[in-house]
């Protein structure tokens, strides 16, 4: 491909022809996200790695179930279901070369067609890439500090009371963590402290990072926290705790103005929306925090997304976007459920926004319920990786699961075997119906396990929510290909 090709593609753009010279690159990556989002519940740590095959061996071909879309001025986007990362923009020449391998399977000759391969655009046609689970990167726990809440939210998940957990509880639980991540060889952990309102024991919070803080020291376990927060009784003095720590600080936020007070309102009644972002203003804005905005989408807030993400770019905080999960305790508010159409509508205007203010840090992950940008098999780490102690000290699956203990109390020996044995089926995506031959299945993985046995009765088959998934995905692949356009500066 000669600089004069790529002029005769673009038409009488001149600023472009460059764009092809030696020192500029015909493949744009997307690279795994640095920042890891954060929602309320864990997101799988156990990428699986895909080998490669060496690129002298044999003829190669594009995947049938890779996703290609047209970007802007002859760009393209492409992703494979096998990509490392996330999605690749091919420029003109690029392109050309991998259309010339779907006309055609060939040896790699030249080497955008090896870029092409490392990427999984390109692959040998005997061979598809092999997929290996990857060893975990930590084990993860919800530590559930208490039942007690200042907010009474329709769609939250816990039957409120003033119960809340003793230290006692909490050091044996922070200590059984490390013993048990320590036994089997998981190099981290992760604490989130949570509830109810963890914050109206915080003193508790910081105790149990104390003693965390310590063990990690001790046992050279490297140790990530979040505390998950409804932002309304956060004092200076907390905020200054934050910052030294650098302990995450993970803010619902659901709307603006009245769409927040609407799913978030104080205990008793009134809005909570002011006091929400009094504490982003003035107490989280003027100090080093790690903050992380985490937004629940309902039926109700969808049509207003767009307005709060608009409000939340202009501040730019991070912040992921999560689908509303019916309970029990919410079954009775049908404003809050998923209409397909609608939340499509509401993400698409959301996106739109985004795609106006595209950020430097890659897109992927967080903006779309579960699905993240790595590579991975299951949606997340219950069965596996993942515990949530509840205020007695019992042990359980999921944070939705908090009166479904699988055991009375925490016992590092048994607290993995016994996590595994639990009643929740996280099944690979592999193993779901209906997910097998999708092109995101590395990346939906199927969704939430107990969202799809509340609305089907079984474990393995695709998300009720695909139609959503299918729907927005493309248009997140869309966004992170202009993302990458515009960081390279084309
Ligand atoms: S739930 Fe749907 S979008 Fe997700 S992996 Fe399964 S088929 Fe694909
Ligand atoms: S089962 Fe669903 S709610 Fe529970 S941790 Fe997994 S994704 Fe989150």
């Amino acid at each position: 491909m000669s600089g004069l090709d790529l002029f005769e593609d673009l038409g009488d753009q001149k600023t472009r022809i460059s764009l092809d010279s030696q020192d500029l690159p015909q493949l744009l990556t997307s690279e795994t996200a640095a920042y890891e989002s954060d929602c309320d519940c864990a997101c799988s740590s156990t990428p699986f790695t895909i080998t490669t095959a060496k690129p002298t061996e044999t003829q190669f071909s594009t995947s049938p179930d890779t996703y290609t879309s047209p970007l802007r001025q002859g760009f393209h986007l492409a992703f494979s279901p096998f990509a490392p990362a996330g999605p690749s923009v091919l420029n003109p020449a690029a392109w050309r070369r991998y259309q010339a391998f779907t006309q055609n399977p060939q040896p790699l000759t030249e080497a955008i067609d090896r870029e092409l391969a490392q990427q999984n655009l390109l692959i040998p046609i005997s061979r598809p890439p092999q997929i290996q689970p990857a060893a975990s990167e930590q084990l993860t726990a919800w530590l559930h500090v208490t039942n007690a809440c200042n907010l009474d939210c329709p769609y939250c998940y816990v039957r409120k009371s003033s119960a809340h957990m003793n230290l006692q509880t909490g050091l044996n639980a922070v200590e059984s963590l490390f013993t048990a991540a320590h036994r089997q060889g998981l190099p981290g952990i992760k604490l989130k402290y949570a509830g109810g309102e963890a914050t109206l024991h915080f003193s508790l919070i910081q105790k149990l990072h104390d003693r965390a803080l310590q063990l990690s020291e001790q046992t050279g376990l490297t140790l990530r926290e979040v505390v998950l927060s409804n932002g309304v009784a956060l004092t200076p003095t907390m905020l200054d705790w934050f910052e030294r720590t650098q302990a995450r600080l993970m803010i619902s936020l659901d709307g603006l103005g009245s769409v927040h007070d609407h799913q978030r309102p104080l205990k008793g009644g009134g809005a909570s929306f002011a006091q929400v972002v009094h504490t982003l203003e003035n107490l989280v804005k003027p100090r080093q925090i790690d903050l992380h905005l985490s937004v629940t989408v309902t039926g109700a807030s969808a049509p207003y997304l767009a307005e709060l993400v608009s409000w939340i770019l202009a501040h730019d905080w991070p912040f992921s976007l999560n689908f509303y999960r019916q309970t029990p305790l919410s079954a009775d508010r049908h404003e809050l459920e998923l209409e397909e159409q609608a939340i499509i509508s509401g993400m698409q205007a959301a996106y739109k926004v985004i795609e106006q203010n595209l950020p430097d840090r890659p897109l992927l992950n967080g903006l779309l319920d579960k699905v993240q940008s790595q590579a991975h098999t299951h949606t997340c780490g219950v069965g596996q990786t993942y515990a949530v102690i509840t205020h007695t000290g019992q042990l359980s699956q999921c944070q939705m699961q908090l009166d479904n203990p699988v055991s009375d109390r925490v016992n590092p020996h048994t607290l993995l075997p016994l996590l595994a044995k639990g009643p929740i089926q996280n099944l690979s995506v592999q193993e779901k119906l209906g997910c097998q031959s999708c092109t995101y299945r590395y990346r939906c993985t199927g969704g939430c396990p107990v969202e799809t046995f509340r609305v089907t009765g079984r474990w393995d088959v695709k998300s009720p929510n695909c139609g959503v998934y299918q729907a927005l995905y493309p248009e997140l692949l869309r966004l992170e290909g202009l993302r990458l356009l515009n960081v390279h500066g084309y």
